[in-house]
């Protein structure tokens, strides 16, 4: 404020001074002078724009020293208006900091909205504990005789009044070695409650991850995701993949943690993967949640030369150590006309181009050279159909198309071979209860999967290419088994 403010005697000095000074310049002094000035002004504004914001502080003041305010005007203070700056506003109106702290501030909210509802609710509860405390030990015992033990446990620590009145017999049942599925179905309801621990199903127990952050790896075993007492003494569950290939269950488990927040588990992006066999297949894999369950994209693509002969057919198509397909498949794969298909669709390979010259060399053929054919595969009404397996939520669909090889200089686009597969992995509760997972890997479960009923409008093919990619397949889909034979290994000549 004090710098701001005029002071008359220093006022009243310097018009003394000036004064002073134009009586002692001649006429060309002062020329120079001005030239002077108008040669420096440049320079002074400059100087004065980077030290001072201020640039003139004598005007609008009179000769008392005084300053004159109109009633108009719209400054009314002694002080220099201090000039807005907008860009300043601008950015005060950005977020700064983190948005976690705006995920915490929703989460907040939300804490204190349940706090309201549990307020509101506090009373109806408090009449309801009453009444539940009125019913005798032996009547909510022979209620819970009627439950799984799953849900009488669920049942016992639901309120501190029935905990006492079912004791701790309903928890101590699920210790019991025939009780280890109910007891995962039970430790299931506190998987949102642990993210730092993940479920492990040979020891029905929480264990502790290594870390946040984990990786697909082809060597999964010796990359543990946490430290399990039973690793030597009992199977880790998985499936396959393709040859070589698996997919653990706790893979399946993190990615559909990730729904109750990102410290559960991990998104089910970072599980796609490419790789290619010793084989020649190169597989391709993708990963969605749809519905809270994950969906698997496998492509396994190989080149496809023509006019192959059956050997060569089972040589391109079999591992022949164990005699399965080296793309994805589900378990019932030898029950359905899979493999069959895959013939088909090899035979609709063109054969390579032929010159005139040849053509005629080959002559008396000549229907085979007025009717040239084409460079593209055509498949037929058998093969070109998307299949649908009846026993378990997977799709295949096997095409003929284009690719390049890169290590060919002579023939650079050939025909290949792609065979695609969706499947349902399930919702991640358990390998031995989630009924996709079992259906697919061809554990019974009681409750047993028939594969039509439980499509709705739209296939898995359908509902993940809309999510991934976002055009749906245009063949239509039918069974893989449209006679529902299950005739394993010895039938359906799937060799
Ligand atoms: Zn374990
Ligand atoms: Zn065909
Ligand atoms: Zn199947």
């Amino acid at each position: 404020m004090s710098d701001d403010q005029p002071q008359p005697s220093r006022g009243l000095v310097s018009r003394i001074g000036r004064k002073l000074k134009k009586t002692k310049t001649t006429p060309d002094q002062r020329r120079n002078t001005v030239d002077n000035t108008t040669k420096r002004q440049p320079q002074r504004l400059q100087k004065r724009n980077a030290s001072q914001p201020f640039p003139d502080r004598q005007e609008g003041i009179n000769e008392l020293g005084e300053r004159t305010y109109s009633i108009w005007s719209e400054t009314s203070t002694l002080v220099d208006e201090v000039r807005r700056d907008h860009t300043d506003m601008i950015h005060g109106l950005a977020h700064h900091g983190s948005f976690d702290s705006l995920i915490e501030g929703t989460r907040t909210i939300r804490l204190e909205e349940d706090e309201e509802v549990t307020e509101a609710q506090m009373r109806r509860i408090g009449r309801c504990e009453a009444r539940f405390k009125k019913v005798s030990s032996d009547v909510w015992q022979r209620i819970a005789s009627f439950l799984n033990p799953a849900d009488a446990a669920i049942l016992a620590v639901t309120s501190k009044t029935l905990l006492e009145k079912l004791g701790l017999a309903p928890l101590d049942a699920l210790t019991l070695p025939e009780n280890q599925r109910y007891r995962i179905s039970f430790l299931n309801h506190l998987d949102r409650h642990l993210p730092n621990h993940l479920l492990c199903y040979p020891c029905a127990t929480y264990h502790r991850r290594f870390s946040r952050d984990e990786k697909l790896k082809a060597d999964f075993i010796n990359n543990p995701l946490y430290l399990c007492p039973k690793v030597f003494s009992t199977y880790l569950p998985r499936m396959r993949l393709t040859q070589g290939r698996e997919l653990p269950y706790s893979f399946i488990q993190l990615a559909t943690r990730h729904a109750h927040s990102r410290h559960h588990g991990i998104h089910a992006d970072r599980l796609s993967r490419r790789w290619k066999d010793a084989s020649g297949w190169s597989h391709q894999s993708r990963y969605t949640i749809h519905d809270g369950r994950l969906l698997m994209r496998i492509r396994s693509q190989i080149f496809a030369p023509p006019c192959l002969t059956p050997t060569a057919e089972r040589m391109l198509l079999y591992d022949r150590e164990d005699y399965i397909p080296f793309f994805s498949v589900c378990k019932h794969w030898q029950n359905g006309e899979l493999m069959r298909l895959c013939k088909c669709a090899l035979s609709h390979v063109p054969g390579p181009h032929q010159s005139t010259l040849d053509r005629i060399r080959e002559s008396p053929n000549l229907k085979a050279w007025v009717v040239k054919p084409g460079f593209v595969a055509r498949q037929c009404d058998e093969c070109r159909p998307a299949r649908r397996c009846p026993e378990c939520p997977t799709e295949y669909l096997i095409e003929i198309t284009m690719a390049e090889d890169k290590n060919d200089p002579v023939c650079r686009f050939k025909h290949v071979l792609v065979v695609t597969r969706w499947s349902d992995l399930g919702d991640g509760s358990s390998p031995t209860s989630s009924p996709e997972y079992c259906a697919i890997n061809g554990v019974k479960v009681d409750e047993g999967y028939d594969s039509f009923s439980h499509v709705g409008r739209r296939a898995v093919a359908g509902i993940f290419e809309s999510k991934v990619s976002g055009c749906i397949p245009g063949q239509r889909m039918i069974s893989l088994n449209p006679k529902n034979e299950k005739l394993g290994e010895a039938g359906h000549g799937w060799y």
